[in-house]
C-alpha cells in the first residue's frame, strides 16, 4: 500500500516538539491569536521575504481578505484561471466581484500570460495567478501587464510555500500573497489556517481589522469585518513546522526528481518546470494519453493517487451562472481530463517511489501493447 499522503509519519518525526508547543498554548490560555500567532507571523513574513504577514483561519479566508484589502468589490472583475481549487474563484465571488477566466499554459498548467490582456476590461481590478502544484506562474509577464494596465496582482500561493521565481519567494512577487495551511499543504496546520503576506502597511492594517470583526481596537468596529482569526494552537504548531520546511521541501524536490527520472522514456509527460522557477512539488502530476486504465492498474496495486482537478471551475454546477460553456478553455479542459497526481510527501521512501513508477510504467506499456 502506498498512501497518497501520510500526515501521521510527519507528526511522529517531530512529536516531542509539537507536543511541547501545544502544551505552551494550553498553559498560556492564548487560544485565539496571541503571542504564538504573532511570532509565527513574523517568522513566516521573514521566510517569504516580506515585512508583513497576517494570520487567518484558512487559505480561503486569506484570499477573501486579500481581495477586500485591495478594495475589490461588486462590479469589479478579477482575472484568474479555471484550472485551480474552487476556493480561488469562490473567494472572488464572496466580495461581489466577478472571476474572469483565462486559459492555462499547456506546459506548466499555470495562467497563460499571453492570453491575459485580451480579457482586461475597464472593470478589471486585479490579476490573481495561482502557483499551481507549487510552481510559480510566469510572474515577470504578469507583473508587466499589471503595471501597464494599472492592476493589482494577488498571488494564490496556497500550494507554493517556499517556491521561488528568479530567486524571490512566492508571496513576495505581487501586491499581496495568500497561503493555506490546510493539513496536507507543504506547511500544514493541525486544523485549518491561512496567511496573507504583503509589503504594504496599509493593507496590513486593514487585514488585521478585517479578520477580527473590523475592530481598530476592542469594541471599536470601524468596518464590516469577519471572525477569521488564526488559532493559537495552529500558530504554535506552524512555528515548529516552519523550522523543518526547507528540509521537507528539499525532500519533495528529490522525490520529484526521482519520479521524473524513473518515468523518462515511458511516454508519460512529467512536470515541466520554468528555468526561472523553483518548484516545491505540493503535487506531482503526470499527463497521460488515457487515464482510466492507469488508475485501474494503480488501484489494483494498492497505490493511491488523486486528480487535481477533474472539473475546471467554469464547468462546475456551482459556477454555471458565470455563463461559461464547454470549449471555452480548451487547454484547461484537456489537462483536467488527463492529469494524474502521484503520491509525494517528504516521508515517502525511494522504494515507494520506485514501486509507484514501475506500476505506472507497466500500465502504460500494457495499454500500448493492447493498442499496437
Ligand atoms: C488549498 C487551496 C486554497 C484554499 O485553502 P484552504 O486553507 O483550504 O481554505 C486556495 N487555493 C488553492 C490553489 C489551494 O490549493
Amino acid at each position: 500500500m502506498v498512501p497518497y499522503v501520510d500526515l501521521k509519519a510527519q507528526y511522529r518525526s517531530i512529536k516531542p516538539e509539537i507536543d511541547a508547543a501545544i502544551a505552551t498554548v494550553f498553559e498560556s490560555g492564548e487560544f485565539v491569536l496571541g503571542s504564538e500567532v504573532a511570532r509565527f507571523e513574523e517568522e513566516f513574513a521573514a521566510y517569504c521575504g516580506v515585512p508583513y504577514a497576517v494570520g487567518v483561519n484558512s487559505g480561503t479566508s486569506a484570499l477573501h481578505l486579500a481581495l477586500l484589502a485591495a478594495g475589490i468589490g461588486p462590479g469589479d472583475e478579477v482575472i484568474t484561471v479555471p484550472f485551480t481549487f474552487v476556493a480561488t474563484a469562490a473567494a472572488i465571488r464572496y466580495t461581489g466581484a466577478k472571476p474572469v477566466f483565462v486559459d492555462i499554459d499547456p506546459g506548466t498548467y499555470n495562467i497563460d500570460a499571453n492570453q491575459v490582456e485580451r480579457h482586461i476590461t475597464p472593470r478589471t481590478k486585479a490579476i490573481l495567478p495561482v502557483h499551481l502544484y507549487g510552481q510559480p506562474a510566469d510572474m515577470d509577464a504578469i507583473s508587466a501587464i499589471a503595471r501597464k494596465h494599472n492592476l493589482l496582482v494577488i498571488e494564490d500561493a496556497a500550494q507554493a510555500h517556499g517556491a521561488e521565481y528568479k530567486g524571490r519567494r512566492a508571496g513576495s512577487l505581487g501586491d499581496l500573497g495568500v497561503f493555506s495551511f490546510y493539513p496536507v499543504k507543504n506547511l500544514g496546520a493541525y486544523g485549518e489556517g491561512g496567511m496573507v503576506v504583503t509589503a504594504n502597511p496599509e493593507y496590513t492594517h486593514k487585514l488585521r481589522m478585517l479578520r477580527d470583526w473590523g475592530a481598530e481596537r476592542k469594541y471599536h468596529h470601524v468596518m464590516q469585518g469577519y471572525n477569521y482569526r488564526m488559532e493559537g494552537l495552529q500558530g504554535a504548531v506552524l512555528r515548529v513546522k516552519l523550522r523543518y520546511l526547507n528540509q521537507w521541501t528539499e525532500a519533495r524536490r528529490a522525490r520529484a526528481a526521482l519520479y521524473t527520472q524513473l518515468l523518462a522514456d515511458t511516454g508519460v509527460i512529467t512536470p515541466r518546470v520554468l528555468p526561472e522557477a523553483r518548484h516545491v512539488y505540493h503535487v506531482y502530476s503526470i499527463l497521460l494519453a488515457e487515464r482510466q486504465s492507469v488508475m485501474e492498474h494503480l488501484r489494483a496495486r494498492g497505490i493511491q493517487f488523486a486528480i487535481h482537478y477533474p472539473i475546471p471551475i467554469h464547468l462546475m454546477t456551482a459556477h454555471a451562472d458565470l455563463g461559461y460553456h464547454p470549449g471555452d478553455f480548451p487547454v484547461a479542459e484537456d489537462i483536467a481530463s488527463r492529469v494524474l497526481a502521484l503520491p509525494i510527501y517528504p516521508e515517502i521512501t525511494e522504494a515507494q517511489i520506485e514501486n509507484v513508477s514501475s506500476a505506472v510504467r507497466e500500465a502504460v506499456a500494457v495499454k500500448r501493447a493492447s493498442v499496437g
